[in-house]
């Protein structure tokens, strides 16, 4: 019987457990595999990370049969609770079988698929998309090739090939995670998330989350002004204004031409979860309670003037 881990909250939105929470996923989220072969500092999968096995960011994750797992993901689909699965797929030599089996699944329960984390070459991606996924995920997580060998170790460039390659592959069909504090200037994350846009690549932005037991548990969190204007810049992007109107000097953002951003951006949308459509990751880098770097639904007024206060914007 093959048993998948689906985080504690898509267990919930579901129907397998009772939850209570502010948010629930409306992209339902499954691991599969366990002990990466990979060493990033910041994942709890890590090959050197002591963290407890059931972690990935800071979600838990709960064993459920695969057939369980299948049956509540389709009566979810079907009305509405979920609009598809994203598969995170644990980075190990055996794990192909085991995704194409889970793929097969979720397109025969007719549940769009997304997969995360896995894939080495074009060939694989189509092997994918063949399969009848809807999109593919490929994480940079690191905006430049210095970072990205120190924490992740290997090639940042070759990476980026490969996404770039896959991108124009299959137009539109390809995402990938940035984190923003792993030692990035704004400037330079900015300038990846242009490149990314420019090729029509989907980006989920996340916050450095530091996790007791990864070599960089004892790190901080990335400064919420700098993650908001972060956000605001693609806030513009995504409203089609040029990447130009972002002015960056020293390394940061210092402001916008554009008049009164406040109120061009003032339905929230830019401070919400980024990503493939309707994927709220709900408390993957924030404690209920506390900041909110991505809101997981939709921002109160108060909200939105908080965010932008947080972000000390300077408007021309
Ligand atoms: S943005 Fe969401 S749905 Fe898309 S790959 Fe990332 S976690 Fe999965």
């Amino acid at each position: 019987m093959s048993v998948w881990k689906l985080s504690v909250g898509t267990a919930g939105a579901i129907g397998i457990r009772k939850l209570k929470t502010d948010a629930l996923p409306t992209t339902a989220y499954i691991m599969l595999g366990e002990k990466c072969t990979r060493n990033c500092a910041f994942c709890a999968q890590a090959r050197e990370s002591t963290a407890a096995a059931k972690f990935l960011s800071r979600v838990a994750w709960e064993e459920t049969s695969q057939d369980v797992s299948i049956e509540h993901l389709a009566a979810a689909y079907k009305t509405n609770k979920i609009q598809r699965a994203c598969l995170q797929i644990v980075n190990r030599p055996d794990s192909l079988p085991e995704v194409q089996k889970a793929v097969e699944a979720l397109v025969k329960a007719q549940v769009p698929v997304v997969v995360s984390g896995y894939i080495t070459s074009v060939a694989e991606a189509k092997k994918l998309f063949d399969l009848g996924v809807d999109r593919i995920g490929l994480a940079m997580d690191v905006a430049t090739p210095k970072l990205f060998e120190k924490i992740k170790g290997g090639s940042w460039q070759q990476r980026w090939e490969l996404l770039t390659s896959c991108a124009a592959a299959f137009p539109g069909k390809m995402t990938t995670h940035l984190i923003v504090g792993l030692g990035e200037t704004e400037e330079e994350m900015w300038q990846l998330i242009k490149e990314c846009y420019a090729r029509n690549i989907t980006v989920g932005l996340f916050a450095f989350t530091p996790l007791p037991g990864t070599a960089m548990g004892n790190k901080v969190q990335p400064n919420i002004g700098s993650y908001r204007r972060l956000q605001i810049a693609v806030g513009l992007l995504k409203r089609a204004f040029s990447s130009d109107v972002v002015i960056c000097r020293d390394g940061k953002i210092t402001g916008f031409k554009v008049q009164n951003v406040a109120e061009v951006l003032a339905d929230g949308e830019a401070f919400r979860t980024t990503g493939c459509h309707n994927c709220n990751r709900p408390f993957y880098n924030e404690r209920p309670g506390q900041v909110l770097y991505n809101y997981p639904r939709a921002l109160s007024a108060r909200e939105v003037e908080k965010a932008f206060a947080e972000s000390e914007v300077i408007t021309c």
